[in-house]
C-alpha cells in the first residue's frame, strides 16, 4: 500500500458514488491528483506514511466539489451594474460595458475574483462562456480551479475584436492547446441562435466534433427569443439547433425556460443536457423552466448560476435551494425534486453530463480529488437527521471550510491558498470606478 499524500479523516463522507454511500467517521486517501481509497477512518490508517498530511475533518462533512454548468464568471466585474430589466434591454446595456472594458488584463481580474468566489463557496468545476477564454484558463491554471471553457462565437465584432470568420481558426488553437490538459477541459461556446448565424453555428459544431468536445449555448431563455428565432428561421431554438445537427449528448443548453412538450421529448431523445439557472430566470423575469417535466421525460438536467450580472453571485447553494423549492411551490407539489436528487444534479449527474464522469462527481478510488469540507458544527446545522436535507435546505456558502481540486488544497479553513484575493479585489475596485462613470 502506497502511503497517501493526504488523508482526510474522521469526517462524515458523502461519497455520491453509485450506491450513494454515506460513511460516518469516514476517510479519503489521496495520492497526487487522485483518490486511492474512501472508507471508514479505521480501515484507512494503513495509508499513513511519514510524509502524509492528515486533514482532520472531525465535525465536518466531506463531499465532492460542486459543479456549476452555466456561468460567465468574469462578468463579476459588472455585478450590480444592470439590474431589474428584462433580458433584452439588460443584454444591450451589459454588452456596451463589456465592449468598452473587457481586455485581457481586465478579464484576468474578473476571472480571479470569480474563481475566488467559486472556490470559497465550494464550487470546484465551472462551465464558463466568456470573452478571452485563454485568459480565464490561465487564471484557472494558477488557481488550480477546474474550468471548462473555450472559443466564443458571436456574429458581431465583440470585445476580443475577432471577426466571426476567423473564430474557428482561433478557436482551433485554443482546443489544440488544452486538448490534453488535466485541469482545463476545452469546449466550444457559441452564444445563441439569435446572435450567431446558422453558418457559424455549424462551424462551431464542426469544431466541437473535430476535437470530440462539448458545445454549450443559450436556448429558449425568454419568450421573446423563441419568437425572434421562430420568425427568422421558421422554427424554435431547439428545433433550429436540431436541424443544424447541434443537439447531441455533448450539447449543454442553458436555460430552456420556454419549451413545448415535443421539444422536451426531443431533448430527451438526443440526450442533450440542460443547465437550469433558476435565479437568473427569476431575476430577469424570463419565466420558470419546466424542470420536473424535463426530468420526468428523461432529459439530463444540471444546475448553473448563470453570470454574476444576472444572478448576482456564483453561489451554487442558492441555486440548489431555489431549484429544490421553486418547482414545489409552482406546481403545489412538495414531492417534486427531493433534496438528494438536487445534490446529484450538482455532483455525480453533472459530472456525467459534462463528459467528466470518469474523473469527478463522486468520492471513490480512481476519481480525481475534487473535495470540499463543510463545517457541521454551526447552529443552523444542528441537529442533523438527513444529510441531503441539510445540504439543500440549510447549508450556505460560508459553511464551506476547505476545498481541494485534483488533490491540491486551494482553500484551507476559509483561507484561499492559490489566489491573491486582496490584490484581485483591489484591482477590480479600481476598475469599477471607471466602469461606474
Ligand atoms: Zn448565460
Amino acid at each position: 500500500m502506497q502511503p497517501a499524500d493526504k488523508l482526510i479523516m474522521h469526517g462524515l463522507v458523502v461519497t455520491m458514488d453509485d450506491q450513494l454511500s454515506l460513511i460516518d467517521d469516514g476517510a479519503v486517501a489521496i495520492v497526487g491528483a487522485k483518490i486511492v481509497a474512501a472508507g471508514a477512518s479505521g480501515s484507512l490508517s494503513g495509508f499513513i506514511g511519514p510524509a502524509t498530511e492528515i486533514i482532520d475533518a472531525t465535525g465536518q462533512l466531506v463531499m465532492p466539489g460542486l459543479i456549476n454548468t452555466h456561468t460567465h464568471a468574469a462578468d463579476a466585474l459588472f455585478r450590480g451594474l444592470v439590474d431589474d430589466l428584462a433580458l433584452e434591454p439588460w443584454l444591450e446595456r451589459l454588452w456596451v460595458a463589456e465592449r468598452k472594458f473587457l481586455r485581457p488584463d481586465t478579464v484576468q481580474f474578473g476571472a480571479q475574483l470569480a474563481q475566488a468566489e467559486m472556490i470559497r463557496s465550494g464550487t470546484t468545476t465551472a462551465l464558463d462562456m466568456f470573452w478571452f477564454p485563454e485568459v480565464s484558463a490561465q487564471v484557472a491554471q494558477a488557481a488550480g480551479f477546474r474550468l471548462m471553457t473555450g472559443p466564443v462565437y458571436f456574429d458581431l465584432a465583440e470585445p476580443d475584436k475577432i471577426p466571426v470568420e476567423q473564430r474557428t481558426a482561433r478557436g482551433r488553437e485554443f482546443l489544440q492547446q488544452y486538448q490534453h490538459d488535466p485541469l482545463i477541459t476545452p469546449c466550444v461556446t457559441p452564444h445563441s441562435t439569435y446572435t450567431v448565424s446558422p453558418q457559424y453555428l455549424q462551424e462551431a459544431q464542426a469544431l466541437a466534433d473535430e476535437f470530440g468536445v462539448l458545445l454549450t449555448t443559450h436556448a429558449s431563455e425568454t419568450a421573446k427569443e423563441v419568437t425572434t428565432v421562430s420568425e427568422r428561421y421558421g422554427q424554435s431554438p431547439p428545433r433550429h439547433l436540431d436541424a443544424l445537427g447541434m443537439l447531441t449528448e455533448r450539447t449543454v443548453l442553458a436555460h430552456c425556460v420556454h419549451l413545448r412538450g415535443d421539444e422536451i421529448e426531443l431533448l430527451a431523445q438526443r440526450q442533450t443536457v440542460v443547465a437550469h439557472c433558476p435565479m437568473s430566470n427569476l431575476k430577469l423575469g424570463s419565466g420558470i423552466a419546466p424542470l420536473p417535466q424535463m426530468r420526468q421525460a428523461g432529459v439530463q438536467t444540471t444546475l448553473g448560476t448563470d453570470g454574476p450580472v444576472s444572478s448576482n453571485d456564483l453561489d451554487m447553494w442558492a441555486a440548489m435551494r431555489l431549484a429544490a423549492v421553486l418547482h414545489k411551490g409552482v406546481q403545489q407539489n412538495p414531492t417534486l425534486l427531493s433534496a438528494q436528487e438536487v445534490v446529484k444534479m450538482v455532483t455525480c449527474d453533472a459530472a456525467i453530463a459534462l463528459g467528466l464522469g470518469d474523473k469527478i462527481g463522486s468520492l471513490a478510488a480512481g476519481k480525481e480529488a475534487d473535495i470540499i469540507l463543510i463545517d457541521l458544527s454551526r447552529p443552523h446545522l444542528v441537529p442533523r437527521y438527513d444529510v441531503y436535507s441539510h445540504l439543500i435546505y440549510a447549508v450556505g456558502r460560508d459553511d464551506v471550510a476547505t476545498a481541494l481540486i485534483r488533490g491540491r488544497t486551494v482553500m484551507q479553513q476559509r483561507q484561499l491558498l492559490t489566489i491573491d484575493e486582496a490584490s484581485a479585489i483591489a484591482a477590480v475596485q479600481e476598475l469599477a470606478q471607471q466602469i461606474a462613470q
